[in-house]
């Protein structure tokens, strides 16, 4: 059992695109089982191994909502076989310590991973539902993308990230997601309309 260290935002290997894991090598399984320490230790509900300076694609999450009981999945070689819909998340990173901010994100995705036993599943996450956001937030880390980078509000996130002596967010590394946004939009004006 090893908690390693959460690299922090502004270190060069968050933003480097990860290598595919081609055998659940030792060193995989390891890897694995200190994700999960680092992710627990830390009170995170996902961990990259890119957050922990390993560029390889394999990353973790366990969102169940009682502490007690534990829903570890590991992804290894993911890939997003589906998305659709779009939702603001309010998201944060333990790579960003105490910053969170407004993201665009898919409703639902889809996606195809290995198991630490090198067994592939398919697993799908709807409703906006933490599983659906933070499977995408911990996918992205993979390519290198941070969650900053899908900011509704640019000046919002950056005056975050200033209070909590961060690195500004980068224009090179900003997405576009126009198509995301307008559907933010229309959900929010119906849930205005309801009222
Ligand atoms: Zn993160």
């Amino acid at each position: 059992m090893t908690v390693r260290k959460i690299v922090k935002y502004g270190t060069p290997s968050l933003r480097e695109k990860s290598k595919e894991v081609h055998k659940i090598s030792k060193k995989i399984q390891i890897l694995v089982e200190d994700l999960y320490d680092t992710m627990y230790a830390a009170n995170g509900v996902g961990l990259a191994a890119p957050q922990v300076g390993e560029n390889v694609r394999v990353f973790v999450v366990d969102v169940g909502v009682d502490k007690k009981t534990m829903h570890p999945i590991t992804f290894i070689n993911p890939k997003i076989i589906k998305k659709e819909g779009a939702v603001n998340s309010y998201e944060g990173c333990l790579s960003f310590p105490e910053a969170y901010t407004n993201v665009r994100r898919y409703k639902y995705v889809k996606v195809k991973a290995l198991n630490e036993k090198g067994r592939p599943f398919v697993i799908e996450a709807d409703e906006g539902t933490l599983l659906a956001r933070c499977i995408q937030h911990e996918f992205d880390h993979l390519d290198g993308i941070l969650f900053v980078d899908h900011c509704r509000n640019r000046f919002e996130a950056d005056k975050i990230l200033q209070e909590k002596g961060l690195p500004p967010v980068s224009a090179d590394y900003l997405i576009d997601e126009p198509e995301l946004e307008e559907e933010i939009q229309k959900r929010l004006q119906k849930q205005e309309e309801k009222q």
